[in-house]
């Protein structure tokens, strides 16, 4: 699990389950090695049907020891989201986990989402209805029909890990990521960064109102120990600058926008 850090308090706000895989030679294989494999026979449904309980089942433990405990982030596949069931699967899930749906996000990539967006709208809807919330993954990669964007009933969007990396050299990926984050609040959806691995992108994002973040300058990917570990020391994300807008400037620039 890789915690996300709220932009306003430094606190976790959240965590995304991220696949390992422990083999007893290679030792620990990332998803970049196996995920692509796990799509193509399918057996990726089964995989992730296990994330998503094996997540369910840590809040439920994170729960039971007295933490107060933030949404966990569920990526989706394409075979995933494609799946007749979904729903049904979803709602076992919970039911059996009796996890609250609200702390559960499932991350989608806007790629997979704008495949077709008529039948992914009623999929996210459908999806919706049981209570998780959702979240469109590497947004800005796709090409995203701003139509649509409306008419998906999500809750977040996710900029790319390729724009936060330049950020702060590159003034394309400066003002993609500012409209991101415009395009995000006029819509009233909350905005979350990946990838933050300095301070100066740090102080962009804060600078620009983006709400969370994501990335190794907070913390990597930790295993369930850990993390636990975190919530317990109420962790936080230092800001080395005091350069974050007041609210005021944020809605002025949204009334430009
Ligand atoms: P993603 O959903 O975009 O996940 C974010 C990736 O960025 C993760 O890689 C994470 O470890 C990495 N990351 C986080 N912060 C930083 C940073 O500051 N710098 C850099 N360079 N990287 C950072 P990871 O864990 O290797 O996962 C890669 C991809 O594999 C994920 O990309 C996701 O598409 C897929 N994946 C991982 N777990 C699952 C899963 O349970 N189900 C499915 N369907 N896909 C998964
Ligand atoms: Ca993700
Ligand atoms: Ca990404």
């Amino acid at each position: 699990y890789q915690p996300k850090a709220d932009l306003v308090t430094g606190k976790i706000c959240g965590f995304e389950a991220l696949l390992r895989w422990q083999h007893p030679d290679k030792g620990m294989v990332l998803p970049g090695d196996f995920i692509p494999m796990l799509e193509e026979t399918g057996l990726i449904v089964q995989a992730g049907e296990w994330v998503f309980h094996t997540a369910c089942v840590q809040i439920k433990a994170w729960q039971k020891a007295a933490l107060k405990v933030p949404p966990i982030s569920v990526n989706l596949s394409a075979r995933q989201f494609e799946q007749k069931n979904l729903k049904g699967v979803v709602r076992r899930i919970l039911r059996d986990t009796r996890v609250d749906p609200s702390l559960i996000e499932f991350e989608i990539t806007e790629s997979l989402l704008m495949n077709d967006p008529a039948g992914a709208a009623r999929t996210l809807h459908d999806l919706k209805e049981s209570g998780v919330r959702l979240s469109m993954d590497d947004f800005g990669t796709g090409y995203s029909s701003l139509g649509y964007l409306k008419r998906f009933p999500i809750d977040t969007l996710k900029i790319d890990r390729t724009f936060v990396r330049d950020i702060t050299t590159d003034a394309d990926d400066a003002t993609l990521t500012r409209a991101i984050i415009n395009l995000a609040q006029n819509l009233r959806l909350k905005v979350i960064a990946e990838g933050v691995e300095t301070e100066d992108q740090l102080a962009f994002l804060r600078a620009n109102g983006c709400d969370e973040m994501q990335g190794y300058l907070f913390a990597k990917p930790a295993g369930a120990e850990e993390c636990e570990r975190m919530l317990r020391e109420g962790r936080k994300l230092k800001f080395p600058r005091a350069v974050r807008k007041e609210k005021s400037g944020a809605q002025s620039r949204r009334a430009h926008a």
